[in-house]
């Protein structure tokens, strides 16, 4: 007999943690599969959580771990590799356990595909930073540099000169050319200087950054660099059920409702799931208001049931 649970919650970060809190709390026996990834691990501290700022996210986690646990939810460190839909949805778990839910909560966020610069990935989150809203105060008025991956890149540079005013924009493999009249006009309005020319490295001492080589030898003296990572959304198990999905600058997300539900009956989705701006509160408010909805649908659908008989 393979367990059964009201709902299976894949995904343990602030999203999956937020919604088994509330499945909790409305007395349903619920599951969270976590395979421990959370997106923002490698940061020393979660900014911008009224309450909770500058907190690290893994004591966050940790707090969230504990909070749900009081309700008697259960979570498993585990990955879910198949999930079939029946009368009830079997999700098959990596370590051989397979249970069934009646209804699931995808909370598996998003990957982040780094530039491929030598020194970026051991850097990132630390002065390698991709979102001024995380960590701009922390390193406001230092010398920003800023690594164009597309024209897009020119945003970035311009959102960053709110946190100083020494800007560098680094068009790396981008053309000057690329860039319209409004960006260039808009970089130089904010005082953000250009530089052509391919990025090769980072220049870091003491384990700090201190500079940014271009591939014809030159070094820029800065200590932070922003770049934008490609967001890889983790959707496959979604696509597998045949959730639509839609296609955004930052990648294929799942069409949803306002409480967070899929195309496919009986399936939501929160958090960095659904979007690439999801910030950790809104991962909390979307695992909330998925769970919120799903308590909602489990006792509508007993009590038709019961009706009928
Ligand atoms: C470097 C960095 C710093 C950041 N700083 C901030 C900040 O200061 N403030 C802020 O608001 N936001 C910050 N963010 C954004 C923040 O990380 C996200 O908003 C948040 O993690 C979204 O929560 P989530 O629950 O959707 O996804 P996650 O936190 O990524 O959690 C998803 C969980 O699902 C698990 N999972 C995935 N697939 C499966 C599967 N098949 N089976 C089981 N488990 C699975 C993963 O292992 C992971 O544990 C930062 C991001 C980065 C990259």
């Amino acid at each position: 007999m393979t367990e059964r649970y009201a709902v299976v919650v894949v995904g343990g970060g602030t999203a999956g943690l937020s919604a088994a809190l509330v499945l909790g709390r409305a007395r349903h026996r619920t599951l969270v599969v976590d395979a421990g990834e959370p997106r923002n691990a490698p940061a020393a501290h979660m900014q911008g959580y009224l309450s909770r700022d500058g907190m690290p996210p893994a004591e966050f986690l940790a707090v969230g771990r504990e909070e749900i646990a009081r309700y008697g939810v259960e979570l498993v460190r585990d990955r879910v590799v198949e999930v079939e839909r029946g009368e009830d949805f079997a999700v098959v778990l990596a370590g051989g356990r397979t249970v069934r839910a009646r209804r699931l909560v995808m909370a598996t966020g998003l990957k982040d595909e780094l530039p491929a610069v030598p020194g970026v990935a051991e850097r990132f989150g630390r002065d390698v930073l991709h979102c001024p809203f995380c960590h701009g105060w922390e390193v406001r008025d230092q010398p920003f540099g800023v690594l164009a991956s597309s024209p897009a890149s020119v945003h970035q540079a311009l959102i960053v000169s709110q946190w100083s005013k020494d800007v560098r924009f680094f068009l790396h493999t981008v053309a000057e050319e690329e860039l319209s009249d409004e960006d260039l006009r808009r970089l130089a309005a904010a005082g953000v200087d250009v530089v052509p020319g391919e990025v090769a490295g980072l220049v870091v001492e003491d384990d700090r950054l201190t500079g940014v080589r271009l591939a014809d030898g030159t070094t820029h003296a800065r200590s932070v660099l922003f770049v934008g990572p490609r967001p890889v959304p983790q959707t496959g198990l979604l696509e597998r059920l045949g959730a639509e999905l839609h296609e955004t600058p930052f990648g294929a997300y799942p069409v949803v409702d306002p409480t967070g539900l899929t195309t496919v009956p009986g399936v939501w989705a929160a958090g960095n799931a659904i979007g690439f701006a999801e910030q950790v509160v809104h991962a909390a408010s979307g695992g909330y208001r998925a769970a919120a909805a799903i308590v909602g649908d489990l006792l509508m659908t007993d009590l038709d049931a019961a009706v009928q008989e």
